[in-house]
């Protein structure tokens, strides 16, 4: 824990995974830094919880997306997580009844039939929201809407399609097994920070910066920003002057919402290790649960969009008790007394988050760039939504965080 100072050299607002990249780039250089951070933890929307004895649960990120172009991998090779190779059970290993395989085949044709008609449309470099390349008519339809809303927190009428077409998916997804959060916490371990320091105005009108928190005032000659889009959009932090700008595209790439559940699960040895299961629902609304992941006791539910965000609208508890009655709906009525809610997030109901993570509206894509872009040789951002090909996860968000730094030492005459 750091106390504030009157005056440092940069300030790094937020210690998630953009802010951590950005301060460990600066140290390394020898520059003076501080990261301002309105929670009392490291991490941000990447934190890992011991939900029960044996059951540990990542309330945000969990996958090493893209693993082999992923720069957490080394981070977590050198600080000694042990990183679990296993493929992911989306595609592959469905349990249970409730999608039958030959839907199961029919549903992933169709739906590797609609990316296919993405990218091919973006090629044309014409932006257009993604539902209009869903095939009418096809009753897979809702269910590939469902997939979106866990991939870019939305539904696809939201999805801009030239941004979803510059993500760059290498297939290759790996986890670590002491959880992503405590990997984060782990890396910002060394790094100088100041908890429970909520940063509300960015004064740039004079000769240094003034940083006004909810600790005091800090004066800066560089500042790094690395809050989530809907907080700039919301004015949560402000600047002055304005910064318009700034405002429109962060509202350009709102974030959209995930939210996970973990449930413990009696007699385990009932269920496979690493499963998936889904059913043919039909639905827009609907979760997807891994089973016993890494082996533990326990269910985690995965949920997106308009469906997550009514189940957190609803209350604590709401999401688990969603999950329970679909997963009973799939397995039968015994596995309701089989089943404890252990934790589930609520992300779009977090003060420092508002949302999971980013995607651009349609006509939007462009935002990501102006977003990124310094202002006045003083002002830096990232976070993942600045990321030109990495957006939406942890390791876009520490790659963009270096960027920024490097951007900072760039204009310090240090690069
Ligand atoms: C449910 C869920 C599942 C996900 N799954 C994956 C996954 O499997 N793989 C993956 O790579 N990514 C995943 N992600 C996305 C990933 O977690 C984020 O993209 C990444 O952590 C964002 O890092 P960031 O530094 O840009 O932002 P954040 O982590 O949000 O960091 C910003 C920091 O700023 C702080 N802050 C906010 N406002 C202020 C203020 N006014 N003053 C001071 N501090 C402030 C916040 O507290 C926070 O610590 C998931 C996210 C969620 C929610």
């Amino acid at each position: 824990m750091t106390s504030l100072p009157s005056s440092i050299d940069v300030a790094i607002i937020g210690a998630g995974a953009a802010g951590l990249g950005a301060a460990h780039a600066l140290k390394d250089a020898g520059v003076d830094i501080l990261l301002l951070e309105a929670r009392d933890r490291v991490g941000g929307r990447g934190y890992t919880v011991q939900a029960a004895p044996d059951v540990i649960f990542d309330v945000g990120c969990g996958w090493l997306h893209s693993a082999d172009r992923n720069s957490f991998v080394p981070i977590a090779e050198q600080l000694h997580f042990e990183i679990n190779r296993d493929l992911p059970p989306w595609r592959e290993r469905a349990f249970g009844k409730a999608f039958p395989q030959k839907d199961r085949d029919e549903f992933i044709h169709a739906l590797d039939d609609f990316f296919e008609r993405l990218r091919e449309a973006a090629k044309a470099g014409i932006d257009q929201p993604a539902d209009r390349y869903l095939e009418a008519g096809n009753r897979w339809n809702p269910m590939i809407d469902a997939i979106s809303t866990y991939i870019n927190g939305c539904e696809l009428g939201e999805v801009s399609i030239l941004d979803f077409d510059a993500y760059e998916d290498t297939n290759v997804n790996w986890r670590v097994r002491r959880g992503y959060g405590a990997l984060l916490a782990a890396y910002g371990a060394p790094l100088p920070i100041a908890f429970n320091c909520n940063v509300t105005l960015i004064d740039h009108s004079g000769k240094r910066l003034r940083i006004e928190t909810s600790q005091g005032t800090l004066a800066a000659d560089k500042v790094i920003v690395t809050v989530p889009t809907n907080l700039i959009a919301d004015e949560a932090i402000r600047f002055f002057p304005a910064l318009p700008a700034k405002l429109d595209a962060a509202a350009g790439l709102p974030l959209g919402l995930a939210d996970k559940v973990t449930l413990l699960l009696a007699e385990p040895e009932a269920l496979p290790k690493e499963g998936n299961l889904r059913g043919a629902t039909m639905r827009r609304e609907m979760g997807t649960y891994h089973l016993r992941p890494f082996g533990q006791p326990c269910i985690e539910g995965y949920f997106g969009g308009r469906y997550a965000q009514a189940l957190e609208d609803a209350g604590d508890g709401a999401i688990a008790a969603a999950s329970i009655d679909e997963i009973v709906s799939f397995l039968g009525n015994d596995f309701r007394r089989k089943l404890t809610p252990l934790r589930e997030s609520r992300w779009a109901h977090d003060p420092f988050a508002r949302g999971s993570y980013s995607h651009a509206l349609p006509g939007h894509a462009g935002d990501r760039v102006v977003l990124a872009a310094p202002v006045d040789g003083r002002l830096f951002f990232a976070g993942e939504a600045t990321s030109p090909d990495f957006f939406t996860t942890a390791h876009g968000a520490r790659d963009s965080g270096e960027r920024a730094a490097k951007e900072v030492l760039a204009a310090m005459g240090k690069g």
